[in-house]
């Protein structure tokens, strides 16, 4: 899915935020369902004279602003996708081992307050892997 410069200046702008051209070309990389990229992926996308620093501040201010999800695969990789209908990141996520697709699947949900007595819920990283429904040959 290719994102004109309007639907990314308005997703923007519906998350509170102008459109700089670090953040137009940062989310043009991450549109379209199922996109995830490390950090290092999309720096390697953007041009050569982007400033690493500048990156990591939009990622932190897109993650704060509900822009994107930032999902942790394992202790060394984070990926970063867009939020699209979901603000939030507390819901589980779907990885597809074949075509690496992530996907958001709130409809898994764990009941956090399921917790025995004296715990206390923080935070929750769910990745749920497996083939998706295209690889499957169910879509
Ligand atoms: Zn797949
Ligand atoms: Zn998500």
């Amino acid at each position: 899915m290719v994102a004109s410069n309007g639907d990314i200046s308005s997703f923007l702008k519906s998350h509170g935020l102008t459109g700089t051209a670090i953040r137009k070309q940062v989310l043009s990389h991450l549109w379209g369902d199922g996109v995830a990229l490390t950090q290092k992926e999309i720096e390697e996308k953007l041009p050569p004279a982007t400033d690493r620093v500048t990156l990591y501040r939009t990622l932190r201010l897109f993650t704060e602003k509900g822009v994107v999800h930032k999902i942790v695969l394992d202790g060394e990789t984070q990926k970063f996708k867009i939020a699209g209908r979901f603000r939030k990141s507390d819901h589980a996520h779907f990885y597809c081992t074949k075509c690496h697709k992530l996907l958001c699947m709130p409809q898994l949900d764990v009941d956090l307050t399921d917790l025995p007595e004296g715990f206390q819920f923080s935070s929750a990283r769910l990745v749920v892997e497996g083939i998706c429904d295209a690889c499957s040959g169910k879509k």
